[in-house]
C-alpha cells in the first residue's frame, strides 16, 4: 500500500526502533509510548484491521500472538501481565489502517479503557 505508513516501516523508508522481526512480521517501538513498553505487532503485508487479519485464514494471525508474547516474556512482563489491544476501526479510535496490536505492560492497568 503506496500509502501506508506502517507499509513504509516494513520497507525501511521511515525509521523505527524494531524489537522483533521475522518473515511475517515486524515490532517496533510506538512513537507515542502509553507505558513503560509499548510495543505495536503487525504483520508486514497490508491489512487493514484486525477483522481482515482474521479472514486471511493463513496463520498470520497466530503469529502475530505468538510475536506479542514473546515480547512480552523478554520484556519481563509476561508474569506481572500486559494487556494486547488491536483497535478496530475509527470508532474504536484505529487511526493507522495496517493492522496492529498494542503491547501494553509496566505498569498498572486499569478496566475499562477509555
Ligand atoms: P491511536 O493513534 O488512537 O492509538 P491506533 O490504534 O491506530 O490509534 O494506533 C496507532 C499507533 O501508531 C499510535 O499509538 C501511534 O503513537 C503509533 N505511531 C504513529 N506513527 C508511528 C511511527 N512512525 N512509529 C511508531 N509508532 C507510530
Amino acid at each position: 500500500m503506496i500509502d501506508c505508513l506502517f507499509c513504509k516501516i516494513v520497507k525501511g523508508e521511515i525509521p523505527a526502533e524494531i524489537v522483533q522481526e521475522s518473515e511475517r512480521t515486524l515490532a517496533f517501538r510506538d512513537i507515542n509510548p502509553q507505558a513503560p513498553t509499548h510495543v505495536l505487532v503487525i504483520p508486514k503485508g497490508h491489512f487493514a484491521n484486525a477483522a481482515e487479519l482474521a479472514l486471511a485464514d493463513d496463520g498470520l494471525a497466530d503469529e502475530v500472538f505468538k510475536t506479542a508474547h514473546a515480547i512480552a516474556v523478554a520484556e519481563g512482563i509476561a508474569d506481572t501481565g500486559y494487556r494486547l489491544v488491536f483497535n478496530t476501526g475509527p470508532g474504536a479510535g484505529q487511526t493507522v489502517f495496517h493492522v496492529h496490536g498494542h503491547l501494553l505492560g509496566g505498569r498498572g492497568l486499569t478496566w475499562p479503557p477509555g
